[in-house]
């Protein structure tokens, strides 16, 4: 899943970005309210940690432009112990939570992962969809019939988990690029079809029966096809 942090405390921002890594993440920052409002509305974001004082753009007037703009983003804010009304002013303007700095990193991975799940039925840390099941912390990818698995990591890992959590829909190139490789991608094609040809022979070597077929001219879209007569 793919966050953004607006913060312009640099050593906050950091300490951020790299926990959330290790939460395997992928974390994109942004260190104003300009570069983070621009980020923000691209819409490929799962959820936003919007600071709210910040230089040339407030994160109020942020949130609101995301909700103006129909951005389904959770958002939680962070706010400063004096700004108390900023909480408020945040909840009438569509945050999901906010936490109050300072703050220890652990609660807010905690709350993070409360408003994903809430959003995205992940339960103790795996998606599951047909006879597979993603583990997001181990990094597995396992047949839930045979205990079969799989090591599944980096761009293949982030692939298969944007697949996973949008199943039977077709996903553009382009919608996939910016999900998984963010708004300053200039990967090739090829690049794509290499990586999903990778995950197709993880889903083979474990004996699954999710595919990720080719739409024509569409995109991609990962389906389940249980052939046994019933
Ligand atoms: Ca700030």
């Amino acid at each position: 899943m793919r966050l953004l942090v607006v913060e312009d405390e640099y050593r906050l921002s950091e300490l951020i970005s790299s926990r959330l890594k290790k939460e395997k993440y992928t974390v994109d920052v942004s260190l104003d309210g300009e570069e983070g409002i621009y980020n923000a509305l691209s819409d490929i974001y799962d959820l936003i940690i919007l600071d709210i004082m910040l230089p040339k753009v407030d994160g109020i007037e942020i949130l609101k432009n995301i909700r103006k703009n129909n951005i389904k983003s959770k958002v939680i804010m962070l706010t400063a112990k004096s700004e108390l009304d900023d909480k408020l002013l945040g909840f009438e303007n569509g945050a999901d939570d906010y936490i109050t700095k300072p703050f220890h990193i652990d609660e807010l991975v905690a709350r993070i992962n409360v408003q994903l799940r809430k959003s995205n039925s992940i339960t103790n840390n795996t998606i599951e969809y047909g006879d597979i099941k993603l583990d997001l912390k181990k990094c597995n990818l396992i047949n839930k019939n045979t205990n079969d698995e799989i090591n599944i990591i980096n761009k293949e890992f982030q692939l298969l988990e944007y697949f996973l959590n949008n199943p039977n829909q077709v996903l553009s190139k382009e919608l996939i690029y910016d999900k998984v490789w963010g708004m300053e991608n200039d990967i090739m094609s090829n690049n794509l079809e290499a990586y999903l040809s990778f995950i197709r022979k993880k889903l083979k070597l474990i004996d699954s029966k999710v595919n990720i077929k080719s739409v024509r001219n569409l995109g991609y879209k990962m389906e389940y096809k249980d052939e046994e007569i019933k």
